[in-house]
């Protein structure tokens, strides 16, 4: 069988076996499109059948999480955990808390760790899970119940050398706190390692909470390096006002580059003269708001544009940088034709899939350099294993040393991608290069632990 025919047979499978997760098929799709040229290298890949047994999890955890709200009221959400691949280590992968979340949501973003996680080198599986629990509008209360009865179920599947769970959409360092909090309580252990994303008073490592941000930036600069740019002067767009978002644009000024835009699920923010990040942090982070109130307080020629996706901005400026840091398929193809006619050099996916594969196409074409999240997010969870790390050795490391640590490793990722791409004949396509770099890693070690 030609490996496309294997790859085809495959995807088919995948899709008969997991019906109606769209987000799940567009990932396996994303890396499968990139792996003929290694089964035809590989043929024991075949014979071992991995291609098979990457896509389906090692394990799938579907609980009922009941919690109690501020009126006395019995209130129920969906608990998941998808143990994707422990060949390289425990599963690692973070909590997702947004009523979007589907068990196909999980394993898209557990199939995506696996690589991602890969890809950093260091000795962590892949998993990923969540709930439909929406944090919007609940009381500190209402989010500490909620956190402890999904740790009261969730306990039972992870520990340090087992799966470490983490923070993403609408997890943060508050519940991992209460997270925490009640895994220590239930099992009577001050496990560290359990989970990651901690407070730096409590087995936290510093530069974790900006880690993400930082790192997509600094891929971002390996890239441009390759084009001689640099974000000296650059215009930036960067969508969201989270975690991944606001340490993007921390990273950005600090470069010299300046952040004409950024957004939240209620519309976006367009400032030409560069955003305030006290300002946005203040608004977002700790009042909770929404973003309006960014450009209400800003004035000046700041504007809120309501319901529009940050990319609509680029009809109105030069921007040389895209950094989506939002969600899945937020960037589509219209948004990506507008960017390349304003100018585009590079984007980097902060999020997890946020650009559609419509979208990747109208880069790819135009020669924009792309960083995919599998590679250019990744400083997250790679920070995470430095935290993990720490709390092994009962040790904790200073900011400098850390972000040292963290900036030498999106290099590492960098160069890998690149000269994996080459190696498998498309230079400068760092999509193909995370894809099969990931990829080899995971199946070099599913092959030598046997048929497990
Ligand atoms: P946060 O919850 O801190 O922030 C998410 C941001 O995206 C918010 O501004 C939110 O707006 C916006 N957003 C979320 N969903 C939607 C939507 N459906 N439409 C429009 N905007 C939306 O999450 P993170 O910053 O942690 O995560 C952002 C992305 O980065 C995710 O794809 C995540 O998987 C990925 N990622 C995160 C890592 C981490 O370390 N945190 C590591 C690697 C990847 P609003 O405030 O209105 O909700």
């Amino acid at each position: 069988m030609s490996p496309k025919t294997t790859i085809d047979d495959v995807y088919a499978q995948t899709l008969a076996r997991n019906p109606g997760e769209a987000e799940f098929h567009q990932a396996v799709h994303e890396v499968f499109g990139s792996l003929d040229r290694v089964l035809a290298k590989h043929p024991e890949y075949v014979q071992a059948s991995i291609l098979e047994r990457v896509c389906e999890p090692e394990r799938q955890i579907i609980f009922r999480v009941p919690w109690v709200d501020d009126t006395g009221r019995v209130r129920i959400n969906r608990g998941f955990r998808v143990q994707f691949n422990s060949a390289l280590g425990p599963y690692k992968g973070g909590l997702r808390f947004h009523p979007s979340v589907l068990l196909g949501t999980v394993k898209f973003l557990g199939f995506e760790q696996v690589f991602k996680n890969a890809l950093t080198g260091m000795p962590i599986g892949g998993g990923k899970g969540g709930s439909d629990f929406d944090p919007k509008g609940k009381s500190d209360g209402e989010i500490m119940r909620f956190c402890q009865s999904f740790m009261t179920e969730a306990y039972r599947h992870v520990g340090e050398y087992t799966d470490v769970p983490a923070g993403d959409i609408g997890v943060g360092a508050r519940e991992i706190g209460y997270l925490f909090g009640q895994y220590k309580r239930i099992t009577n252990r001050y496990e560290s390692g359990v989970l990651t994303g901690k407070g730096v008073t409590w087995g936290g490592s510093l530069v974790r909470t900006e880690a993400t941000g930082y790192g997509a930036v600094f891929f971002t600069q390996h890239m441009l390096a390759t084009r001689g740019r640099s974000f000296d002067g650059a215009r930036v767009l960067v969508s969201g006002s989270g975690n991944v978002a606001i340490y993007a644009i921390e990273k950005v000024h600090e470069l010299g580059g300046v952040v004409v835009g950024a957004s939240d699920s209620s519309g976006s923010i367009h400032d030409p003269d560069g955003i305030d990040l006290e300002l946005l942090r203040d608004v977002k982070e700790r009042r909770r708001e929404r973003i309006e109130a960014y450009a209400t307080e800003r004035g000046g020629r700041a504007r809120f544009l309501p319901g529009a996706s940050v990319w609509q901005i680029a009809g109105d400026e030069r921007v040389d940088v895209a950094l989506p840091c939002a969600t899945q398929n937020e960037l589509d193809e219209a948004d990506a034709a507008r960017l390349v006619a304003n100018g585009l050099v590079a984007v980097a996916e902060g999020a997890n899939m946020p650009t559609t594969p419509g979208a990747v196409r109208v880069f790819r074409e135009a020669g924009v350099l792309f960083g995919p999240g599998k590679a250019a997010n990744a400083g997250g969870v790679a920070t995470s294993a430095l935290e993990m790390q720490q709390n092994a050795s009962r040790d904790s490391w200073t900011f400098e040393h850390t972000e040292e640590r963290l900036s030498e490793i999106m290099a590492g990722i960098h160069e890998r991608t690149a000269e994996t791409a080459d190696e498998y004949g498309a230079p400068g396509d760092y999509v193909v290069g995370a894809n099969i770099a990931g990829f080899i890693r995971v199946a070099d070690a599913m092959l030598a632990l046997g048929v497990i």
